[in-house]
């Protein structure tokens, strides 16, 4: 089966398996895991940063984060498309006691940093403390660039707030802009970095910040239910992962890039361009359920909807590529022959 639903569908393959059966562990709430300390440092050093946290989730690393930065009655500023805002059960709000203030991003999947200064709120106990902005890159699969990235650490220092990069895919950005994480990610208080996406990594993820910032997210991710113990086996597969599945992220933006193209050619189809491992297909209402059966019968997991989100990943080849555009192709070629055959 070809799965084009996410990248975190990918399996560990023999090599990623080795090094996690080879990994030496130990009890990592007491600090005593060797593989998940080297995993914490690489990924902090990689980023610019003093230190690490490897954490079960993503969606937890991003909660902690906000945890540390925030206390009970702050508020952080996010983008009505982030993660952290939509998909991640409202967490912030929930389990912190941080009061979310979404803005609508713009097409670009960016916030307007003019409006970002609007919506700091004045010292005044009426309102929420604002303390955090809160930006995800890639966003939708959209990349922001390196100047958007320096004017919006400039805002915030301007402004005083601490600026939170949801970086699940932001070694998509790197290799996108070909710009290394810690130029990207500099300035940031804390970067959260996904190795269960394209990376390839079974499960986990990587928070990055302070010293003194980890130290207190560690307590959070404690409390939350996030201290593991001989993680060094998921550890081992996160250092393989940043070692050996970066550089070929660019695969899978091409791969993206050619099933964009090759759908792009199918009269029915509206395509947006990839810019990294995702392409978003419009599908005429009326044929989704169809589409979404025949792809099935031709061996192509997707999620059918009227806007169709198609990843590419470290388990989708160039000729599976071909297979999906030819499955979409002769899926459109039928449901236009018996259209041709309804009498006027
Ligand atoms: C997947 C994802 C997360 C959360 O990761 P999980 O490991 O699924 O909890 C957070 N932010 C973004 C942008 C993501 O794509």
């Amino acid at each position: 089966m070809i799965d084009l639903r996410s990248d975190t569908v990918t399996r560990p393959g023999p090599a990623m398996r080795a090094a996690m059966a080879a990994a030496e562990v130990g009890d990592d709430v007491f600090g005593d895991d060797p593989t998940v300390n080297r995993l914490e440092a690489a990924v902090a050093e990689r980023f610019g940063f003093r230190a690490g946290l490897f954490l079960p989730t993503g969606t937890q690393s991003n909660l902690v984060a906000l945890m540390a930065h925030c206390q009970r009655g702050d508020e952080y500023i996010v983008g009505q498309d982030a993660h952290t805002y939509k998909y991640e059960g409202g967490g912030a709000a929930v389990l912190g006691s941080i009061q979310p203030q979404p803005l609508t991003n713009l097409p670009d999947g960016s916030l307007d940093l003019a409006e970002v200064a609007r919506a700091i709120k004045p010292d005044d106990s009426h309102f929420a403390r604002t303390r955090l902005l809160a930006i995800e890159n890639t966003i939708g699969g959209k990349v922001l660039s390196l100047d958007y990235h320096r004017r919006a650490v400039a805002l915030c220092r301007e402004k005083g707030l601490q600026l939170h990069l949801d970086g699940a895919r932001v070694y998509n950005a790197c290799v996108k802009l070909n710009v290394a994480p810690a130029e990207l990610c500099a300035g940031f208080n804390s970067v959260s970095v996904c190795l269960s996406k394209g990376l390839g990594a079974p499960a986990g993820s990587v928070l990055v910040g302070s010293a003194e910032f980890i130290k207190a997210a560690r307590r959070w991710r404690k409390m939350v239910g996030g201290g593991l113990r001989q993680a060094g086996i998921l550890a081992a597969a996160g250092l393989f992962a940043i070692d050996h599945h970066v550089d070929r992220l660019a695969e899978d933006h091409a791969h993206a890039a050619r099933l964009g193209d090759g759908l792009a050619r199918i009269a029915a189809l509206k395509v947006t361009p990839a810019q990294t491992n995702m392409v978003f297909v419009q599908v005429p209402a009326t044929e989704v359920a169809g589409l979404g059966e025949h792809l099935k019968a031709s061996g192509i997991i997707a999620i059918t909807a009227p806007t169709m989100r198609l990843v590419t990943h470290l388990d989708v080849s160039a000729a599976d590529v071909d297979r999906v555009v030819a499955a979409f192709g002769a899926y459109f070629a039928r449901s236009a022959r018996a259209k041709d055959q309804v009498p006027a």
